[in-house]
């Protein structure tokens, strides 16, 4: 039996009238059973964060506070829909280990990464209850399934061990079974919680599609699909209905949150159908992300990424590579992403955007130890199969950065994306020149 995997984003469960929008979904796509993973309440994984941070300062009357208002959101969400008995059983212990966790926290006067990710399973696993009874399904929790390695904030998937741990499933699902559970979650090797970063329920979704065959894993958000540039900073960006395995993986990688970075390497394993929808209009446009390139134009670029809060750190030619280098896999150790390394004789450039606590601390201790840092940079992508066919044509595409304060190329010309380094502060009226020109404009 062909089995489907189903993946809801926080706002497509952020409220009564979302979840039922979401029921209706799951009805249509999973008449015979399937899986669907969901995520925490749109806004909760932000609010346990800012509560953690307080507890970890010694505030706990203000980690309660907001303790108080996720637990206030939660109850109506589902008095709405009718479920304040049916997650009577489920829930309470949930917020008393949430109270636990931040009093444990406040008392240290510290909040750990184990502790945080502990605190943010709270939030996925509250939400993945509450679906379940929505959608008539069963709760199951993954961290029976999702074998990690120990890198609590960022923690990486240990394949063979979350494919025989999923050999249950599987029987399971194969049997028609309709099961409801948490993305972002995994478990260690110790059998310790722990989560795949911001946004890791895409790659949630996306792994346990592989190690469940799955025939077609959705990822259900709130756009219309892949559009062609973020539609925060452009309104005219407008939906892909197919783009490769490549493309999405370079826009996931240059930032394009509809996708998380990670969530693209298991479908290319696996061959499964990956689709992007719109859980607030389901009969529209959606993107479906091919193995095998789509047409495209050459030179064309099918859309445009960016991400901020880059760091650069520059090394000079006298230092040689060992240092760089050393300096990058510290960085990625503790949780950074790097976006680029460039070594000539004039000296390396090292791009970096730290993404976990550890590797703030790593940045910091790098800075203090004199290697030239500067944060506040952004690193902006074209991407588009059509680059990789015809790569003379991409570098016209730079003609639009005129004037700009460019710090560095970052990537060669035989990939699907050409991307480089801007100040922060000039995304706004970048973005949207780029898309108009060599997207649109094309
Ligand atoms: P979810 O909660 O469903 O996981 P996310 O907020 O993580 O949703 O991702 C969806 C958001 O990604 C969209 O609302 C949009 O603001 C943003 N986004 C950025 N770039 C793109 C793009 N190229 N295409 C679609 N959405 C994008
Ligand atoms: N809830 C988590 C987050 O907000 C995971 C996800 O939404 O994908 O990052
Ligand atoms: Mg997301």
């Amino acid at each position: 039996m062909s089995l489907k995997v189903l993946k809801f984003g926080g706002s497509s469960v952020g409220s009564a009238e979302a979840l039922r929008r979401a029921a209706g979904i799951v009805r249509d796509e999973l008449p015979a059973g399937g899986l669907v993973v969901v995520s925490a309440l749109r806004g909760t994984t932000d609010q346990i964060l800012d509560a953690c941070a307080a507890a970890g300062r010694g505030d706990l009357a203000t980690a309660q506070t907001i303790l108080a208002a996720i637990q206030a959101r939660h109850q109506a969400v589902a008095e709405e829909l009718g479920l304040t008995q049916a997650v009577a059983p489920a829930w309470p212990p949930l917020f008393t280990r949430l109270d636990q966790l931040l009093t444990g926290m406040a008392m240290l006067g510290e909040t750990t990464a184990r502790a945080r990710d502990a605190a943010l399973a709270v939030g996925e696993t509250l939400s993945a209850n509450l679906a379940a009874l929505c959608f008539q399904g069963t709760f199951q929790d993954v961290r029976q399934v999702m074998q990690t390695d120990a890198r609590f904030g960022k923690a990486r998937p240990r394949l063979e061990a979350l494919r025989e741990a999923a050999a249950p499933w599987r029987q399971a699902l194969a049997a028609g079974a309709l099961w409801i559970t948490q993305g972002f979650l995994g478990s260690s090797p110790e059998g310790v919680t722990t989560t795949l970063g911001r946004g890791g329920s895409d790659t949630s979704a996306t792994l346990l599609g592989e190690a469940l065959d799955a025939e077609e894993v959705q990822i259900w958000t709130d756009v219309d699909g892949v559009l062609t540039a973020d539609p925060s900073l452009v309104k005219e960006a407008r939906p892909i209905p197919q783009m490769s395995l490549g493309e999405a993986e370079a826009l996931s990688a240059f930032g394009a949150k509809v996708l998380h970075a990670d969530s693209l390497a298991p479908g290319g394993r696996a061959g499964f159908r990956l689709v992007v929808a719109n859980t607030l209009r389901p009969g529209a446009s959606r993107t479906e992300i091919l193995p095998v390139p789509p047409a495209r134009a050459a030179g064309a670029v099918t859309s445009v990424a960016y991400k901020e809060g880059i760091s650069l750190l520059r090394f000079p030619a006298s230092a040689g590579l060992e240092p760089p280098l050393e300096a990058a896999r510290s960085l990625e150790e503790a949780g950074a992403l790097r976006f680029g390394l460039i070594s000539s004789p004039a000296g390396t450039l090292l791009a970096v955007r730290p993404e976990t606590h550890a590797a703030t601390e790593v940045l910091g201790t790098l800075a203090a130890s004199g290697v030239p840092c500067e944060s506040g940079w952004a690193v902006v992508a074209l991407v588009g199969e059509g680059l990789r066919a015809d790569p003379v044509a991409a570098l016209r595409h730079l003609g639009e950065l005129g004037q700009e304060p460019v710090g560095g190329l970052l990537t060669g010309s035989s990939t699907v994306s050409m991307a480089f380094l801007v100040p922060e502060s000039r995304l706004g009226s970048l973005i949207p020149r780029l898309h108009s020109r060599c997207v649109l404009g094309y």
